[in-house]
Order: structure tokens, then sequence, then C-alpha cells
């Protein structure tokens, strides 16, 4: 069986990621999605252990001080940590899923330098329709949103470091694009049409 990829997805808060990746993952099976440590609450309709693992900053920290066997990637994103758990991606790699990372473009710097990750930045139409998104959403206080939409255009910057950019502006067109990325790179040419590496000879 041939191992599964990596696939890291990065987008500034409130862009729509959740939404986008809960279609895609509805209507394209072989993914899972990884599912990080963090030392922020839980929203309400979040549950421990399908969102996020919910963990102190010192339970977060003893995992991290293990690294690199704890976390295959850490870091403080708006004022909170979360970091990715090393055993849960390689043993579902191993058993040939592709499995998704939501994590920020810190995170995702970490794992391009560790690993060959597929990598897509989902962007905003505009930061104004961000902007609506997120407060929208109604889960951030004046002081979350305000930290989030502060940080999206640094976050922006780091697109051109992204093998692929998609603007989430029609959900159903974002996925469109996300679903077909990734039957693309399953289609490479290194993987095999019986599932194995193209042995390349001569
Ligand atoms: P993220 O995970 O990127 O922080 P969410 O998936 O929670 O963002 O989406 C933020 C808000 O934007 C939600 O209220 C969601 O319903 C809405 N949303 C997501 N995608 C779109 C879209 N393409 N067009 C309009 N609203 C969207
Ligand atoms: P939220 O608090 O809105 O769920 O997530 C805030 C940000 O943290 C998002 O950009 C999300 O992608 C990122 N994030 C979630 N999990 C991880 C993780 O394990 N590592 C890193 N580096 N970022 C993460």
């Amino acid at each position: 069986m041939t191992e599964g990829f990596l696939l890291v997805l990065s987008a500034p808060s409130g862009c729509g990621k959740t939404t986008l990746l809960k279609k895609v993952m509805a209507e394209l099976p072989g993914l899972v999605f990884s599912v990080s440590h963090t030392t922020r609450s839980p929203r309400a309709g979040e549950q421990d252990g399908r969102d996020y693992h919910f963990v102190d900053k010192a339970q977060f920290l003893t995992i991290a001080d293990r690294t690199p066997s704890g976390f295959l990637e850490w870091a403080k994103v708006h004022g909170n940590l979360y970091g990715t758990s090393r055993r849960d991606v390689e043993s579902r790699l191993a058993k040939g899923f592709d499995v998704v990372l939501d994590i920020d473009v810190q995170g995702a710097a970490l794992v391009r330098d560790s690993a060959d990750p597929v990598s897509v930045f989902i962007a905003p139409p505009s930061l104004s329709e961000l902007a609506r998104r997120l407060r929208g959403r109604g889960t951030e206080t004046e002081e979350s949103l305000r930290v989030r939409l502060a940080n999206a255009e640094k976050e922006m910057a780091d697109a051109d470091a992204y093998t692929y950019v998609i603007v989430n502006d029609t959900l159903d067109d974002a996925a469109e694009a996300l679903k077909a990325v990734i039957i693309a790179e399953r289609c490479r040419r290194r993987r095999g049409i019986d599932g194995l590496p193209v042995q390349v000879t001569g």
C-alpha cells in the first residue's frame, strides 16, 4: 500500500476554511482530518477530540517538550498555542489516508521544512468580506476579532509559499477547485497505477 500525502491548508481566520473542508471531506473519500491540540477555549458546538484536543498550557507544553516526537509542528497563533500530533499523522499516512492539516502559516512553513506536503492557501475574496464573515460567525470577542483581522494581512503575504492558492468566493467553486487539486495530486506520476511509487529505470 502506498502512503498517503500531507495536505496543508492555511487561511486567514474567518475565510471559510472549516466550512470548505467539511464539504470537501463529505464529498471525497480517503481524506482524514488531523485533530490538533490547542489551549484556546472551545467555541459553542465544538467537541473535544473531534474539532480539537482542548488542553491547558501545562499539558500542551509537556507534549511540546517531547518535540520532535510529540508535535510535528506547533505555534502560537492569535495568542493561543496550537500543535499537530506527529504520531496521529504518521500512523494515518502509513494506512494510506491523505491527512489534512488545518494549520497557520508558521506551522505550514515548519512542515514544509521537515516533510513534503501539498500546501493550499485559501484566500478570501477581499479583506472586507473576510471581516464580514468573521463577524457574521459570531464566535469572537471584539478583541479576538481585532487580533485575527490584524493578522490576516500578514498571513496573506505568505500565500506565495504555497503550492496552490484558492479564492473562497463561492463555496461550491472553491470546493470544486480543492477537490481538483487533491485528485490531481493522487494522479501524480510518482504514484503508480498499482498505488506503488513509479520505478524509473535506465
Ligand atoms: P475559518 O475556518 O476559515 O475560520 P469558517 O469556516 O468558520 O472559517 O467560516 C467563517 C464564516 O464564513 C462562517 O459563518 C461561514 O458560514 C461563512 N462562509 C464560509 N465560506 C463562505 C463563502 N464561500 N461565502 C460566504 N460565507 C462563507
Ligand atoms: P481557530 O482558533 O480559528 O480554530 O484557529 C486559528 C488558527 O490556528 C487557524 O489559522 C488554524 O489553521 C490554526 N491552527 C489550528 N490547528 C493548528 C496546529 O495544530 N498548528 C498550527 N500551527 N496552527 C493551527
